[in-house]
C-alpha cells in the first residue's frame, strides 16, 4: 500500500450530499470558522447558502493548474469523516483510491491491518470503534 498521493478522487465524491458532519463540529464551525459553517444547513454539509442544495463538488476541494494533485483549503478545520478517510479497503475500492495496489487487492486482510497501521494516527482501527 502506497502513501496517498493527494489525486482527490475521495474528496469528489464528498459533494451532492455525500459527506456528514456531527452537530459538535458544526458548532464548532460555528464559533470558530464562519466561513465553513456557512455551507452547513440544518446539519447537512456542503449546502449553498444561495440556493438550500447541495454543492455538487466540495467547495473547498481545489485542483493543480495541471489537474494531477489537489488541496483542501480548509485541511486544518475539515470534518472528521475526512480526518478519517479511508476507513477500509472496501471503501478505497469503491472509490478508487489510489494508495490501493495490485498486492492489496489479492491480500484484502493484510491491506486492511497496514491500513490501520497508517491511518494509526487519525482513527481507531476498522472493526473496533468506541
Ligand atoms: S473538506 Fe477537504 S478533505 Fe473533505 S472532501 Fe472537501 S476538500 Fe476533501
Ligand atoms: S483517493 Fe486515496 S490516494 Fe487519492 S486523495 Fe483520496 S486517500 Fe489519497
Amino acid at each position: 500500500m502506497k502513501n496517498c498521493n493527494s489525486c482527490g478522487k475521495c474528496c469528489e465524491t464528498a459533494g451532492n450530499g455525500g459527506l456528514a458532519a456531527t452537530a459538535e463540529e458544526i458548532d464548532w464551525w460555528e464559533m470558530h470558522r464562519p466561513d465553513i459553517a456557512r455551507y452547513a444547513q440544518d446539519g447537512k454539509i456542503w449546502i449553498d447558502p444561495d440556493t438550500g442544495d447541495y454543492f455538487a463538488r466540495c467547495p473547498w476541494l481545489k485542483r493543480s493548474p495541471d489537474s494531477r494533485k489537489t488541496m483542501c483549503e480548509i485541511y486544518e478545520d475539515r470534518p472528521d469523516e475526512c480526518r478519517q478517510y479511508p476507513i477500509d479497503v472496501e471503501q478505497m475500492i469503491r472509490h478508487d483510491c489510489e494508495m490501493l495496489q495490485p498486492f492489496d487487492l489479492k491480500h484484502l486482510k493484510r491491506a486492511q491491518r497496514k491500513l490501520d497501521e497508517i491511518m494509526i494516527d487519525s482513527r481507531p482501527p476498522a472493526g473496533r470503534w468506541p
